[in-house]
């Protein structure tokens, strides 16, 4: 875990300074483990007891222990070092999609440790509801304190209800998910769209050390085309929550209608559903899933070779948008062409270096999410876990 930008307005009051101090603690620990107390009093500046004083109260919830150290020969006791428990508190992820609903239940770096899958039905309502069936009985087996749900739904949602406002690939409008999926349970929900959660879980699930994710964009695949925007640390959602529908910017003014009603945008070309399309139409069998695409590609299928080829180029198309409108650092994709990158990855840089001065290309790192098709149910499990990283209110410590 990385990049957890802290943000204080105002003074802080005495409780609310102890929260944020033992936020921070417990920060250094999960990003660090094994740290001790003094090299935690070093990185935050809080003195020595005061940092005893807050992995005790840590330790008595049961967030943290001290880890056994081998006896050294060093006069006076040996430094302990501090580590997580991860299985202390647990978070529920749930991925709605057209086809299916995914509910898990991980701990508290990700650990995926229960799992269940509904499939969709002939009207969202009843999915839904199902899906809220699922989660109860997920969650009333859960033995440890549950800090809350995190929900990745598709479409363009409102940001204060999770009412899916529409969403083009189900043909979803005005479906009230968050309401039916939460009925008659009294835990915290968060929500957002697929494309921002599945940065979130990038920026989140991040090896430590690695490379800055602080102004990335990530480019979703997966059931549509859809971009997850981080610049400056944080989630950019625009004036309304709409930010980051790049699938639908033109590539080709006279190309393919569009689900939303226009004609030639992104998505028609590079995500999976055009990645199917295109091995068909180059006499490939129907398909309904990507990977394949992908695997019969590698096995030398002419017509998956090509659809591959076709699709990377159109990535790249697009890309060029991005990177020429928004200056990231990173750009990270998933589904096919995080699974097939070897063979995306020279399409798309053909097409950027062909048609993009080296200016706006110098120092953009383009890489394959390591979630490859679980981006977003990452994503809903990062979300959950960042609100109670971020924000660690009273009550939550008991
Ligand atoms: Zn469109």
């Amino acid at each position: 875990m990385r990049s957890v930008t802290f943000t204080t307005r105002g003074a802080l009051g005495k409780s609310s300074l102890r929260e944020a101090n033992e936020r921070l603690v417990l920060t250094y620990i999960v990003r660090q483990p094994g740290i001790s107390r003094l090299a935690i009093a070093r990185a935050t500046g809080l003195s020595p007891s005061a940092i005893t004083g807050i992995v005790e109260r840590l330790k008595v919830a049961g967030l943290v222990v001290d880890e056994k150290t081998e006896p050294s020969s060093q006069v006076g006791r040996p430094p302990s070092n501090l580590r997580l428990v991860p299985s202390s508190r647990h978070v529920v992820g749930v991925e709605i999609t057209p086809f299916d609903a995914t509910l898990v239940l991980a701990d508290l770096v990700g650990n995926v440790v229960e799992r269940r899958e509904i499939a969709a039905e002939k009207t969202p309502e009843t999915f839904l509801e199902r899906s809220n069936v699922a989660l109860k009985e997920m969650v009333g087996g859960v033995k440890t304190p549950l800090l809350g749900v995190g929900v990745s739904i598709q479409g363009i949602l409102d940001p204060a209800t999770g009412q899916v406002i529409a969403a083009t690939n189900v043909n979803w409008r005005n479906v009230e998910a968050m309401r039916l999926l939460r009925k008659d349970l009294d835990l915290k929900f968060y929500w957002d769209n697929n494309a921002n959660l599945s940065a979130l879980a990038e920026q989140w699930f991040a090896v430590p050390g690695s490379a800055s994710l602080d102004n990335f964009v990530f480019v979703t695949l997966r059931g549509g085309l859809g971009t997850g925007l981080i610049f400056g640390g944080h989630l950019v959602q625009g004036a309304t929550a709409r930010a980051g529908e790049f699938g639908h910017t033109v590539l080709y003014p006279d190309g393919r209608k569009c689900l939303c009603g226009n004609h030639g945008c992104w998505e028609e070309y590079a995500s999976d559903k055009a990645l199917l399309r295109m091995y068909h139409e180059s006499g490939g069998e129907p398909i309904c899933d990507s990977l394949q695409v992908i695997h019969r590609a590698r096995s030398g299928d002419k017509a998956a070779l090509s659809a591959v080829a076709e699709a990377g180029r159109n990535l790249g198309l697009g890309l060029m948008n991005v990177i020429t409108g928004l200056n990231p650092a990173a750009i990270c994709v998933d589904d096919f062409a995080a699974v097939g990158w070897d063979l995306i990855q020279p399409e798309i840089w053909n097409v950027l270096r062909s048609r993009v001065p080296d200016y706006w290309l110098a120092g953009v790192r383009i890489f394959p999410s390591e979630h490859a098709i679980h981006s977003s149910l990452s994503g809903a499990v990062a979300l959950a876990l960042s609100k109670y990283f971020t924000s660690f209110h009273n009550g939550q410590m008991a």
